[in-house]
């Protein structure tokens, strides 16, 4: 995905261009050093030398130089890739981005600890003692990138959506269920009322009393949120102060960091509520245990700041690109080389594509000039 196209084209996974496809398997029977070595070679070629290109306007050749920004995936792609622990449940140390303990989190210890650079990358994968890190990552080889710059950033619908947020809102509803404050039954014929009303291309999953957490997909439990507040206006809930500031500051939450563009103060507001959510998250259920995905989302006012808004780093588009592989499979019926098949077939669709890419269709007839007295005219 190339970082310099504007946001309205990296969302189409017709520009998601492909370099490598490869079998698990191989990846486990080879390693990524192999198996990246090509990639890595390109690259290396496009940070030192760049490639040429002819300026028609003066005659001229010049050379564009590049580098990889960041590399995205879930959590465990992230972090096979990145040369981290992949094991969640048990290691030690398990965030990518510090040094955060089991001992932390069991201990409700969300904060953020020394952060990981190129250089204690370095110091940890010399030493004798396991801070999380099992190999160097073949990525590290490039001039412009490492995997602790950060370059392995989280993808906020598997951290929120489909991780935190669909645990913790489940919690909630079975909460007002049992209290008899807002009934299951209630909250699942508001959201299909909504589905009707708004016209919504989706359809909610059916939420069961006791469930561990809401079965549906990202854009499924996204929109649950934004219509939360709907849910709720109909009838007047009674329920203790910390279960409102619960929700509410989970609403707040979902909206500042799905935000496609923020400031400092936003980014502020964010750690501001990522703090009260986990307070009253305690105060609420005080027994229920955290997961890895809570801690990480501490991470995210800083990862902002240094890499931008994350909904541009999400893994959304790639799923989509996935879906256009099975299409391709499942109506080829041809399983004797997968990988050669869905590169060949991908490649010529690019082909196909090249003229008018990025022709936006939108046509603009009659059009005159802006100037500031319309302004006037307009105030
Ligand atoms: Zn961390």
């Amino acid at each position: 995905m190339i970082g310099n196209l504007p946001t309205i084209y990296r969302n189409n996974s017709q520009n998601i261009q492909l370099v490598a496809l490869c079998k698990e398997k191989y990846v486990k029977e080879f390693g990524f050093d192999k198996i990246l070595h090509p990639l890595i070679s390109d690259l290396k070629i496009l940070e030192n030398e760049g490639l040429k290109f002819s300026n028609p306007e003066n005659n001229s050749e010049e050379y564009i130089r590049g580098s990889v920004f960041a590399v995205l995936g879930d959590n465990l792609g992230s972090h096979q890739i990145g040369g981290f622990t992949e094991n969640f449940s048990t290691s030690e140390y398990f965030c990518r981005f510090c040094v955060y303990t089991r001992e932390d989190l069991k201990n409700f210890d969300l904060h953020i600890k020394t952060l990981r650079n190129p250089e204690n990358y370095a110091k940890y994968l010399n030493s004798d003692f396991d801070k999380g890190i099992k190999f160097n990552s073949p990525l590290n080889e490039l001039k412009y990138f490492h995997v602790c710059q950060p370059g392995l950033p989280p993808c906020l619908s598997h951290d929120l959506f489909e991780g935190i947020i669909s645990l913790d809102l489940m919690k909630i509803f079975n909460y007002f269920q049992k209290e008899n404050i807002i009934s299951l039954h209630c909250i699942n014929q508001t959201l299909s009322f909504f589905v009707k009303k708004f016209k919504l291309r989706l359809s909610f999953p059916k939420m069961q009393f006791n469930a561990k957490k809401i079965s549906g997909k990202c854009d499924e439990v996204w929109h649950i949120i934004i219509l939360l507040p709907l849910i709720f206006l109909k009838s007047p809930i009674k329920c203790s102060e910390s279960f409102w500031g619960f929700v509410t500051s989970m609403v707040e939450i979902c909206r500042i960091i799905c935000s496609p563009q923020l400031n400092r103060d936003q980014i502020q507001l964010l750690t501001h509520f990522l703090h009260t959510y986990f307070e009253y998250r305690k105060k609420c259920f005080p027994y229920e245990k955290l997961l890895p995905k809570h801690h990480y989302v501490m991470h995210y006012p800083d990862l902002i700041r240094k890499l931008g808004p994350l909904k541009s780093l999400w893994t959304m588009n790639f799923e989509n690109k996935h879906q256009y592989f099975k299409s391709i499979i499942k109506n080829s019926k041809n399983f004797k080389n997968v990988v050669l098949t869905l590169s060949e077939r991908h490649q010529l669709m690019q082909a196909s594509l090249f003229d008018d890419r990025f022709k936006t269709g939108i046509v603009v007839k009659n059009a005159i000039n802006f100037t500031n007295d319309m302004m006037i005219n307009l105030t």
